[in-house]
C-alpha cells in the first residue's frame, strides 16, 4: 500500500482589476453573459466566456427549464456552442461568473462536476491546458488547467 498526495497550485487575485488585461476582458464578458441567463427557477445567473485560439470569444449562460434536468449550465452551453460553431478550435481559457439576485456573488462560483468533465475533454482535444478564471465581486481565482479542478477525470479517448 502506498499513500499518495495531490497538490495543485492556483493564483488568487484580490479583485478582477488585478488580472492581466486579456483575462480581465474575458471575465467581463462572462459577467456580461450572466445578463443573458434564463434562470427563473433558481434566480442564480451564471455566465461563461471561452477564448479560442482563432481569437473568437464564445459566451454561454445557464438556461433553465421547467423540467429541471433539461436545463444546462453556462460552462457547457459555452463549450458546446464553441465546439459546434468552431470545430477544431482550441479553447485557451474560460472565465466564469455568477449573479445571485442580480448581484455578483461575493465568492467565486466554480464549474460543477459535469461541466469540469465536459471542459477537460475539450482541453484534451486541444492538446494544451485551458486556463480557468473563476470570478466574483471580490477575489478571482485562476487555475492553469481544467485538470487542476478534476484530476481524476473520466477519459475514454486513449486506446
Ligand atoms: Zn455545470
Amino acid at each position: 500500500m502506498q499513500n499518495k498526495q495531490l497538490n495543485i497550485s492556483y493564483q488568487v487575485y484580490q479583485s478582477k482589476d488585478e488580472l492581466p488585461a486579456e483575462w480581465k476582458s474575458l471575465l467581463q464578458k462572462a459577467i456580461d453573459a450572466t445578463g443573458r441567463a434564463y434562470a427563473p427557477y433558481s434566480n442564480f445567473r451564471v455566465g461563461a466566456a471561452i477564448l479560442l485560439d482563432n481569437g473568437e470569444v464564445v459566451c454561454g449562460s445557464n438556461q433553465e427549464n421547467a423540467a429541471y434536468p433539461s436545463g444546462l449550465c453556462a460552462e457547457r452551453s459555452a463549450c458546446y456552442y464553441a465546439g459546434a460553431t468552431y470545430p477544431g478550435a482550441r479553447m485557451l481559457a474560460i472565465a466564469v461568473a455568477a449573479c445571485q439576485d442580480d448581484r455578483l456573488t461575493e465568492t467565486p462560483t466554480y464549474p460543477c462536476g459535469a461541466c469540469r468533465q465536459a471542459l477537460v475533454e475539450y482541453e484534451e482535444l486541444g492538446g494544451a491546458p485551458m486556463t480557468v478564471i473563476v470570478g466574483s465581486a471580490g477575489r478571482v481565482e485562476v487555475f492553469a488547467s481544467v485538470k487542476d479542478l478534476l484530476p481524476f477525470y473520466f477519459d475514454n479517448l486513449e486506446g
